[in-house]
């Protein structure tokens, strides 16, 4: 399990903030759903039985028998169920940054790309079956724009279809399949068939991405289930009034943070775009005599959101830059009595030759577009400059 430091920490929380925008335009509600829920719940969604072995289970002084949720899919429909759906809700689209837990083998854990304790960025969509083809459409648009956002191309998408033991007929499955595949090569997807892949609730689609070097990681996932909304009372009211079940799509785009800060962090061998590096910028002084004016800086660039540092040190500017340059800063800006006169900053990109004297305002122009996240640059129309990944 992860111990996030400051600097991990401030990643993780960019790629949130992210994420959660780009959920939040396209339509889901976002919920949280217990850490520990009743074993009865997970012997009903079939998980008990078919994933025991790797949940963590606990037991309260009064004798209940706990488990720590593996999945979150449980919790969603409990959600659901509350009260009664209307046809008129649907597609419902409800996200959770959900934090489960899996007893992985010792000899399976790698890093922090295989870990017990990791966060999906999980959603489930309730729906009627008519709707299933648009919906997939809408999630697979979603999952390019952010792959492409975060500098990474797909790779393949992999077609799972019925697999030998199942649940539902042959009519559902034929239904379901042809939703999916339909959906995703309407999306200009090219499938590679898994025939008898498929969980045992439905057919499902897997996302793989290519990182800078060639690298092919899975990472998204879209899969159609009938079985959970049975098994666990999910239901609506339709236009004619009589009550039916929703389909459920269970969908993940990045997987689960963890393994995908470290595919990331491969991805721009520690180079990260301005927008999610954990500090954008320091300011370092050449002489003491501009400290004042390095504050100054800092704060104009803190005051507008970006994570600014200054460095006072009574160091040479050159061991200063050259500290900040292994640490992967991406951008030095260097002060010093001159520069505090004329209220400019001399600016310094890592792996960069040389430095740009701008002035203050300008820096701040230039700095803040750069900072912007992918998603809010495009919605104000601001031209950012293309990030080449380190390796490629
Ligand atoms: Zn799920």
């Amino acid at each position: 399990m992860v111990f996030w430091h400051p600097k991990g920490w401030t990643l993780y929380r960019a790629l949130e903030d992210y994420m959660r925008r780009r959920l939040d335009a396209v339509g889901y509600v976002e919920v949280k759903t217990p850490q520990i829920l009743d074993k009865s719940l997970w012997e009903k969604s079939g998980h008990a039985e078919k994933f025991g072995h790797a949940m963590f289970m606990c037991e309260s002084a009064e004798g209940e028998v706990l488990a720590v949720k593996p999945m979150n899919c449980p919790g969603h429909i409990q959600i659901f169920n509350v009260g009664q759906r209307s046809y008129r809700e649907l597609p419902l689209r409800m996200a959770e940054f959900g934090a489960c837990h899996r007893y992985e083998p010792s000899g399976a854990m790698h890093g922090i790309m295989r870990v017990r304790a990791f966060t999906q960025d999980d959603g489930h969509i309730f729906c009627r079956e008519e709707q299933v083809t648009e919906e997939s459409a809408r999630f697979i648009e979603l999952l390019r724009s952010v792959y492409s956002d975060l500098g990474m191309t797909l790779a393949d998408t992999k077609f799972s279809t019925r697999p030998e033991l199942r649940a539902g007929d042959d009519a559902v499955w034929d239904k379901a399949e042809a939703a999916l595949s339909a959906a995703a090569e309407a999306a200009g997807e090219t499938l590679v068939l898994q025939e008898g892949e498929g969980a045992f609730y439905g057919p499902k689609l897997e996302f793989s991405l290519k990182d800078a070097i060639g690298r092919v990681w899975q990472c998204g996932t879209l899969q159609l289930d009938f079985v959970l909304p049975e098994r666990l009372d999910a239901e609506y009211v339709s236009e004619d009034g009589s009550k039916k079940r929703p389909v459920m799509l269970h969908r993940a785009i990045l997987g689960s943070f963890e393994r995908f800060i470290g595919i990331l962090l491969e991805n721009f061998a520690g180079n990260l775009p301005l927008w999610l590096a954990p500090t954008q910028v320091v300011v370092a002084t050449i002489t003491s005599d501009a400290d004042d004016y390095a504050r100054q800086v800092v704060e104009r660039l803190t005051s507008l959101g970006m994570r600014a540092e200054v460095d006072l040190r009574n160091e040479k500017i050159n061991y200063k830059i050259r500290e900040h340059s292994l640490a992967k800063v991406p951008v030095i800006a260097v002060v010093g009595r001159k520069e505090a006169e004329t209220g400019q900053v001399a600016l310094r990109r890592l792996g960069g030759e040389g430095q740009n004297i701008l002035s203050l305002d300008e820096a701040v122009r230039v700095l803040t577009n750069e900072a912007t996240p992918p998603d809010l640059a495009r919605a104000r129309g601001i031209a950012k400059p293309v990030q080449e990944a380190a390796l490629a």
